[in-house]
């Protein structure tokens, strides 16, 4: 009798090894969305899972790129001005959030600054400061309130002259939050997706957040986080030095220059990684002190920034 109870136990133990082991991990890393994208599962299948979740980054990057002909937001820019142009549900939809997120945000996130981008190269070989003029003439063409969407239809109009939109300061967000619906549908309990430092983990993790300036994996801080994504946004990703200053890739749709707000980095905690993206983008064009007003209008948000002094400062939506 307890031999064969030994053996029971043994088994037992066996099983649970097997059960465990048999959670792999896989990391799978690639480029897309213009910058380096990283997806570790941990999984029975997660080999193919990472892959799968990969794929679903590209399928998104094919529908959002503004370069590439084709897409649906190379669509819209291609349109003449009040014409509409079927796209997407999913990308109208966004749009769509995107105009809502513009509007609480007195304009500070604004998918229309694209001409600006356009005119500014940050990520140019040897990148320029434009002319004034330029600039002016850019930012005649920023208007959000120009994008008109009708989800139902599932089209977007722009309705000025010369207008071009960019989901770049949401489409690794939308992409990441795609991917953990995706791997949550696969019964996937621990996973972290980083779509060039836009964080979605699975699972409970201790997230660091890149000290700005340095080399990436430094981090000045780290936030516990349990299925959440982490998003920072900084001046330090995309931009160059000209004469002592530094110019940078995120807009400011007043000035139509790099946004000053004094912050060197801003980073959102919300299970929502679109919503997270879009505003740290705000949050570094606005600054600490409008920031902590406005993120009032917006639920599951916590908030940090690093300011240019070196504070990190905390506060959270509603
Ligand atoms: P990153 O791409 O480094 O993650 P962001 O999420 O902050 O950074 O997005 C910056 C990108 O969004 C820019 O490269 C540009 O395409 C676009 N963009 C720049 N300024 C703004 C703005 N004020 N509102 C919305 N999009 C912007
Ligand atoms: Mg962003």
């Amino acid at each position: 009798m307890k031999k064969l109870s030994a053996i029971g136990i043994a088994v037992v133990v066996l099983v649970a090894c097997i059960l465990v082991f048999g959670q792999k991990k896989a990391v799978v890393t690639d480029y897309a969305m213009n910058t380096v994208v990283s997806v570790t599962v941990k999984a029975r299948n997660a080999e193919e899972l990472a892959q799968e979740a990969m794929d679903e980054i590209r399928r998104i990057e094919k529908l959002a790129s503004p370069t590439l002909p084709g897409s649906d937001v190379y669509k819209i820019n291609s349109a003449e001005a009040g014409t509409s142009v079927e796209v997407s549900p999913e990308i109208c939809e966004l749009i769509a959030l995107c105009g809502e997120i513009s509007a609480k945000t007195e304009g500070a996130f604004d998918i229309t600054t694209y001409p600006l981008s356009l005119l500014w190269d940050i990520g140019a070989p040897e990148p320029e400061v434009p002319e004034a003029e330029d600039i002016s003439e850019a930012l005649v063409r920023v208007n959000y309130k120009a994008v008109v969407t009708d989800t139902r239809a599932s089209t977007v109009t722009l309705m000025e002259e010369g207008m071009a939109i960019s989901l770049g300061a949401v489409a690794k967000g939308y992409a990441a939050d795609c991917v953990a619906r995706l791997l949550e549908e696969r019964g996937v309990e621990d996973a972290l997706i980083d779509i060039g430092g836009n964080i979605y983990a699975l699972g409970e993790k201790n997230i660091g957040i890149q000290t700005p300036f340095e080399e990436r994996g430094e981090y000045f801080t780290a936030k516990a986080v349990e299925d959440c994504s982490v998003v920072t946004s900084g001046a330090y990703e995309r931009c160059f030095e000209k004469d002592g200053k530094i110019y940078h890739h995120i807009i400011d749709p007043q000035t139509g220059y790099p946004a000053r707000s004094g912050l060197e980095s801003a980073t959102v905690i919300s299970k929502s990684s679109v919503l997270a993206d879009a505003l740290s983008t705000a949050i570094f064009v606005l600054g600490e002190e409008k920031s902590s007003d406005i993120v009032k209008s917006f639920e599951d948000v916590s908030v940090l920034v690093l300011t240019e002094e070196g504070d990190i400062r905390e506060f959270d939506g509603n």
